[in-house]
């Protein structure tokens, strides 16, 4: 790995990049108006500013969009990518802006294409267990809508998250131990590619082995090969009942010890996760009214959710307390309110941490992943590390799937504090690649990962990529700067 990652990168191909300049970029936004109506297009520095910038994140770029765009349909998708491509102007998809390595940033500045106009479903088909949707249908809006059918779309992301954001990305959530990740449940795509060309990757039964996996191409690229106007997925059963037990531990290593044991057991838990003792401290001087109900040992935390049938999940429960037994005590809930209180407070976690943010400060949220048999190693190790900077720094993680998550606060006019926070992120992706592991097991990689994925891959498959890219996006006008650069 190099020399670590920056706070504020500069792309070291910025000056090779042939793109238009803002005056062009501004007639290309003056054609787009023409094309999709003068309302479907903001020049407002207060957008362009909620576009460009993620209080989640430190992977920001300074540079904003010159115009963000609302397309209703996918012939405006297709009439928008003409005019940028034609123009050399970025175009730059956005769903929520939730993610948190850069993603949607415009360090190239060009046109942001907000897509909450294409917030439509489009065809629900309960028998075939399927879904069509425009990309910016909110998961939880979209799982509120079909539940009367006993189903679900089973990612978890941020709650404001959409679908064509959460495609992307590749999301997960606390759902992925049990139900996988995205990749698992795109079925196909409608992509409008760089020149404005539509397609569909595939069609809707549920396999098929006809001709390359494009869907999956697109899944995950973070909007660098095209734009998804809309995606089928797949849907599953509403389990019968669920529940939720807590355990806290003496030590970190201790909870991801027992994790990892949990996961070897082949028990079907429907979520794993972990909090360390800052985060069990800020629940119960922080929390919700509902999460403060309870006081919590400020101890590391497993988080333990169950879901079955009544019997299944009794069985399960039960084979989960002899694993544990000995080493801590396990807290059941005692009913469905109390139920919703615990997994609450682990819903609530990230949401409360930003909340209590020092005024000044900025937050550095990362993610890796590792094989299981290396988990409780590498928690551990980043814990101490984090721990020993002397600032606010907590883990919590999907611990179920091998992913955890580090949470730093430090004070972005520190020069030497950034350095220290930067050294401790750069340590933390190199330990995961050690042992095996990814530098990004749900977040993407943004502008934030980009040295890291050439550490994770190696130049030759970093290669291929560039090759792929290339040939969709000759012009590099999608999303440019972000995964890896030309
Ligand atoms: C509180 C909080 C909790 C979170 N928890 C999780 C978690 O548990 N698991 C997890 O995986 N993530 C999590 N995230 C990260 C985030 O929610 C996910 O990355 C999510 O998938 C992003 O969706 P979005 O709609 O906000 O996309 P955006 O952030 O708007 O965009 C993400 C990327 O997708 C591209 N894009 C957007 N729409 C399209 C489109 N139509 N076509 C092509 N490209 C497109 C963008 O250009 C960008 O590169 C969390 C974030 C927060 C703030």
């Amino acid at each position: 790995m190099g020399a670590g990652p920056t706070l504020k990168r500069i792309d070291p191909n910025l000056m090779a990049l042939a793109y238009a300049i803002h005056s062009q970029m501004l007639q290309a936004a003056d054609q787009i108006a023409r094309a999709i109506g003068q309302d479907n297009v903001s020049y407002d520095t207060d957008v362009l500013e909620h576009h460009g910038h993620s209080d989640w994140s430190t992977s920001n770029s300074p540079v904003r969009a010159a115009a963000v765009v609302y397309p209703r349909t996918t012939a405006d998708v297709s009439a928008i990518a003409r005019i940028c491509n034609a123009l050399s102007v970025p175009m730059v998809p956005f769903g929520a802006g939730s993610s948190v390595e850069g993603n949607f940033s415009q360090p190239h500045s060009g046109i942001c294409i907000d897509f909450s106009h294409m917030d439509q479903i489009i065809a629900f088909h309960p028998d075939d267990m399927d879904v069509v949707v425009q990309p910016g249908v909110n998961w939880v809006d979209l799982n509120r809508h079909i539940a009367h059918a006993g189903l679900f779309a089973p990612l978890d992301p941020s709650p404001t998250a959409t679908i064509g954001g959460m495609v992307s990305t590749n999301c997960s959530g606390t759902n992925a131990m049990r139900y996988g990740t995205m990749k698992d449940w795109v079925l196909n795509l409608t992509v409008v590619l760089a020149d404005g060309t539509v397609i569909k990757t595939r069609r809707r039964p549920r396999k098929t082995s006809a001709g390359y996996n494009l869907t999956s191409l697109f899944v995950g690229a973070e909007g660098t090969l095209g734009i998804v106007t809309e995606a089928t997925l797949k849907l599953a059963p509403i389990p019968q009942d669920t529940s939720v037990a807590v355990v806290a531990f003496g030590s970190i290593r201790d909870a991801a010890a027992a994790a990892s044991e949990l996961i070897r057991s082949g028990i079907q838990l429907a979520a794993l996760e972990l909090m360390d003792d800052v985060q069990m401290r800020i629940l119960n001087e922080h929390g919700s009214e509902a999460v403060r109900r309870r006081k919590w040992e400020e101890k590391p935390t497993l988080f333990v959710k169950f879901s079955g049938t009544t019997d299944g999940i009794k069985s399960d429960a039960a084979r989960v307390g002899e694993i544990i037994r000995g080493s801590a005590q396990l807290h059941f809930a005692k009913s469905k309110q109390e139920e919703q209180d615990l997994w609450a407070a682990r819903k609530e976690a990230l949401f409360t941490m930003v909340n209590i943010r020092p005024r000044g400060t900025e937050i550095w949220s990362t993610d890796v992943a590792v094989p299981v048999s290396r988990l409780a190693e590498i928690i551990d190790l980043s814990k101490r590390e984090c721990g020993q900077l002397g600032i606010f720094a907590s883990v919590i993680g999907h611990v179920g799937d091998g992913n955890f998550h580090v949470a730093m606060m430090y004070d972005p006019r520190d020069e030497e504090q950034k350095r220290a926070v930067a050294r401790c992120v750069h340590n933390m992706m190199s330990r995961a690649l050690e042992m095996e592991g990814t530098v990004s097991g749900e977040h993407a990689i943004g502008i934030g990962k980009k040295d890291c994925l050439v550490d994770e891959l190696g130049q030759d498959t970093i290669g291929l990529m560039r090759t792929v890219k290339r040939a969709v996006d000759p012009k590099w006008v999608m999303n440019p700067g972000k995964v890896f650069d030309r």
